[in-house]
């Protein structure tokens, strides 16, 4: 397994960078890229987030978003909208979640690849998908024509007992995907969303027997993925690279090389696993912004802290 990659100093420059000098260079000197050259070398964050089901990906994903500007995709979500929706997939997909099977890779590449496309020049995280190898190569395959390929595979690694002692508790707001758990982590009113107040949903698939199926599909079918991933995380491909307008006709161009990161993050909750997500994320990736709405919290938090701090002092000294 590769270790992290740390934020590296901004490259130190000798020579002006324009496009003017940078055709007058020759070839062996020209190394000075674009900035979506220098983002596209491990800086974009595209991950899969791996593991059985109920481990905690739409949880752990629903937390990346809130705190970064990332895009989303849950392929269990986009089939419960079909399904709720009646499309042609929706009609498809009905039988096989009910029992915990999986759809087709061809449905399910249809499904996903429309909606990559829309998010290809952002930060995105994939839940749900791949989950067979096959998917993983057919989204290989489509992520390299479009030169974005996958840069971080975390994979959730959740005891199996943690996981069916906590299934039945779980309930999801259908239309965002948010996850909710009676035990640990309750709606704030019972039974409603904490964000619309629209009310929750327990998933038809999230009881003992449909659940049990689901975990033994997972290791037949998914869990060949991380022989894959570590396969790939040992390989640097290297990009295709769009072409350069300021570029000399005899210049020799090298792509830039890439190389996947994969990750394996253990703990018995979500709310022990998050930090570490959280850590690597930010090492991995600096590029990554914060939402506003996160730099609200903390700035609110950092403010309520000064005040506990000194009204702490204020009362160690005896002011009244
Ligand atoms: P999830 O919400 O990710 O647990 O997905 C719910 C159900 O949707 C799964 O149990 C499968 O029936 C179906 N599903 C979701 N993603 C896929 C996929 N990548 N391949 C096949 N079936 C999927």
């Amino acid at each position: 397994m590769q270790t992290l990659r740390r934020a590296s100093a901004p490259p130190r420059r000798y020579l002006s960078d324009t496009p003017a000098s940078r055709k007058a260079l020759p070839f062996s000197l020209n190394t000075l890229r674009s900035s979506e050259d220098r983002a596209d070398q491990g800086n974009v964050l595209r991950l899969v987030m791996f593991g059985k089901p109920g481990a905690g990906k739409g949880t752990l994903s629903a937390r990346l978003v809130k705190k970064y500007d990332i895009a989303s995709l849950s392929t269990g979500d986009l089939l419960r909208q079909h399904i709720a929706e009646r499309t042609e997939v929706g009609r498809e997909a009905e039988e096989i979640v009910a029992q915990g099977k999986l759809l087709p890779d061809d449905v399910m590449l249809k499904v996903v690849a429309s909606k990559l496309d829309h998010i290809r020049n952002k930060h995105w995280i994939l839940d749900g998908f791949p989950r067979t190898v096959p998917q993983g190569e057919l989204l290989d395959a489509h992520l390299k024509k479009q030169g974005t390929p996958l840069s971080l595979v975390v994979n959730l690694d959740v005891p199996d007992e943690v996981i069916l002692s906590r299934i039945s508790d779980r309930w999801v707001h259908l239309p965002s995907g948010r996850v909710y758990n009676v035990s640990y982590n309750p709606p704030k009113v019972d039974g409603f969303d904490d964000e619309t107040g629209e009310p929750l949903t327990k998933r038809p698939d999230d009881n003992p027997e449909i659940f049990a199926r689901r975990l033994t599909q997972f290791y037949a079918s998914t869990s060949p993925l991380i022989a894959y991933y570590t396969r790939a995380a040992q390989t640097p491909t290297r990009l295709p690279r769009a072409p350069d307008r300021n570029q000399h006709p005899h210049q020799l161009a090298f792509p830039p090389a890439h190389r996947l990161l994969l990750k394996t993050l253990a703990g018995t909750t979500s709310d022990e696993i998050w930090p570490q997500l959280d850590a690597l994320v930010r090492d991995a990736f600096p590029a990554l912004r914060e939402t506003a709405a996160s730099l609200e919290t903390r700035r609110r938090h950092s403010l309520s802290d000064a005040v506990l701090a000194a009204d702490l002092s204020a009362s160690t000294r005896g002011d009244s």
